[in-house]
């Protein structure tokens, strides 16, 4: 099995030698991973320069490399450069990535770019209190979780979240009641005000979610999927207020913004050419 490891904290993250550590026994290992923290830039992709990667020996165990990119770049550019990578993981993230937090995680968007790309995604995190997280203490339960979660292919996202001292683990959704983020104002050294956004902790949760479990020492895993439509709604609203639609007969024309590849813009020159011709 060969098994693509990214974060979103950087390559030099302690969670992430932790991770391909445990992941090492469960298949052949490559890590490609952000050069700097990319923590909280969600599924950014970088469009408007070029990336590259440079191979990081300081993971002496590990084929690794560094990337001038986000944590979907990583994944992106992985895939892209390692043939039949089977699995993504992604982290072990210093800090939890439950409830709304999933919409802002650089860990969750690098397990959602390969579910993009056909493939297999688990993002895995846990909290950091004053201290560093004790990996050492985490291994095993990573190594339970790896064992549950490689082999049922019908998963095809997973969201992971270990608590400091797990006692089990269980199955969860996400908790998106409540949102934690907020403002918080503060004064700058001229004494101009400032703003920086932050969570605020939230005490009562659902049962049978992410911050549900956490809360009660267990591991939270948490299946996802792609599909942000509301299927629900869009059934009551396109029953009662009737839209038009497409045309079958016409052929499907392509969305303005999905540049055209090089490869059909020939192919639709030769063709006009022809029939010019
Ligand atoms: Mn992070």
């Amino acid at each position: 099995m060969r098994i693509l490891i990214a974060n979103d904290d950087g390559i030099y993250s302690p969670g992430l030698a932790a991770l391909a550590e445990v992941a090492s026994r469960f298949g052949e290992v490559r890590i490609v991973a952000p050069d700097v923290e990319q923590s909280s830039m969600g599924h950014a992709i970088t469009h408007s320069r070029p990336l590259a990667y440079r191979r990081t020996p300081q993971l002496r165990k590990f084929d690794a490399h560094r990337v001038n990119g986000t944590p979907a770049d990583c994944v992106a550019l992985g895939v892209f450069l390692w043939k039949d990578v089977d699995v993504v993981l992604s982290g072990i993230n210093l800090g939890p990535n439950i409830g709304n937090g999933i919409w802002h995680s650089g860990t969750l968007a690098a397990a959602k770019q390969a579910a993009l790309l056909g493939l297999r995604g688990i993002a895995l995190s846990t909290p950091t209190g004053q201290s560093e997280p004790d990996f050492a203490a985490l291994a095993p339960w990573v190594e339970r979780v790896l064992e549950l979660l490689l082999p049922e292919a019908s998963l095809r996202l997973v969201n992971v979240n270990f608590p400091p001292n797990p006692k089990g683990m269980c199955w969860t959704r996400v908790s998106v009641r409540q949102y934690d983020g907020r403002v918080a104002t503060m004064a700058d050294p001229q004494g101009r005000e400032v703003y920086w956004l932050t969570v605020r902790p939230i005490e009562e949760t659902e049962r049978g979610t992410d911050r549900w479990a956490l809360q009660r020492d267990h591991v939270s895993i948490t299946p996802l999927e792609l599909d942000l439509t509301d299927h629900d709604a869009l059934a009551r609203v396109s029953e009662r207020v009737r839209l038009d639609e497409p045309v079958l007969a016409e052929p499907p024309r392509a969305t303005a913004d999905v540049p055209v590849s090089e490869a059909a813009a020939e192919e639709e020159e030769a063709e006009s050419e022809a029939s010019a011709g």
